[in-house]
């Protein structure tokens, strides 16, 4: 039996917050979606899948039963969700957050960005799902707000993630994508013309933008420099190789007394 291979942030496990971002490794899937897939929305073998997801959130003492995933539909819904709505698929979503403690929120991607909140303080937490779409849209700061409005949250006591995902090393886009990111003053920072009439786009470092401009600390947040496209052995990249499974982050409001793995 292998055991899920799972990186973490520091900033996240140092606060106690149950978390993870997937890697390929240590799953059942086999084929093209060897062997950690936890996507649904691919060809993998369902039953497969739902084992993977079991192992990831028993490895991170969370209960295979109370865990919400996103739709992911490339927009900015960031929906709040509780204990109750365990087990569901949140429709048009693509982004969570929760003060339930227990609760595992999850999203799934193969290059896009996957990005974890925390507020230690309140006890709230969020996952987003920032591809381009979402990351023009300023998905990033519309989860900040919603911590905000709706859970008084302090952006300054604010932790964030941001894990592995395609870096501007291997994302190439073309100027319909740029029309979109341009609205954002500080684009020129992270898009770089490759000489081809096309860009290179560092959606990491957009995402960690749009936290700076809702208010979070730069020692707050930490990004994970991993392009999925530049390590076949350890991550699932669409850009790559089109057929293949989907990675998680997943995030989750502590339960009192428990400590985090
Ligand atoms: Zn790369």
């Amino acid at each position: 039996m292998t055991r899920p291979h799972l990186l973490f942030a520091g900033n996240l496990r140092a606060a106690g917050i149950p978390h993870a971002f997937t890697t390929r490794q240590g799953g059942s899937s086999t084929g093209p979606f060897a062997s950690l897939n936890l996507g649904r929305g691919v060809d993998d073998d369902p039953e497969t899948v739902a084992t993977n997801r079991r192992a990831v959130l028993q490895t991170l003492g969370l209960r295979p039963a109370q865990h919400v995933e996103a739709d992911q539909v490339h927009g900015s819904v960031v929906a709040v969700v509780g204990a109750e709505d365990a087990g569901r698929s949140i429709a048009g979503a693509d982004g969570l957050v929760t003060a339930d403690p227990g609760l595992a929120l999850a999203i799934h991607a193969a290059d896009c960005v996957p990005l974890l909140l925390a507020d230690p303080k309140r006890r709230v937490v969020a996952a987003l799902h920032a591809g381009w779409k979402g990351t023009a849209a300023g998905i990033a700061v519309e989860g900040v707000r919603i911590l905000a409005d709706r859970f008084k949250s302090n952006p300054r006591d604010l932790l964030a993630a941001i894990g592995p995902s395609i870096g501007p090393c291997h994302y190439e886009v073309d100027e319909p994508v740029m029309e979109r990111m341009r609205r954002w003053r500080w684009w020129p920072e992270v898009a770089a013309a490759n000489g081809r009439q096309r860009w290179q786009l560092d959606l990491r470092a957009a995402c960690r933008r749009q936290l700076l401009d809702a208010g979070l600390l730069p020692r707050r947040i930490e990004v994970l420099d991993l392009c999925t496209y530049d390590h076949p052995d350890l991550f699932y990249s669409y850009r790559r190789d089109r057929v293949t499974g989907r990675m998680a982050a997943v995030v989750a409001v502590p339960t009192a007394g428990r400590r985090a793995p």
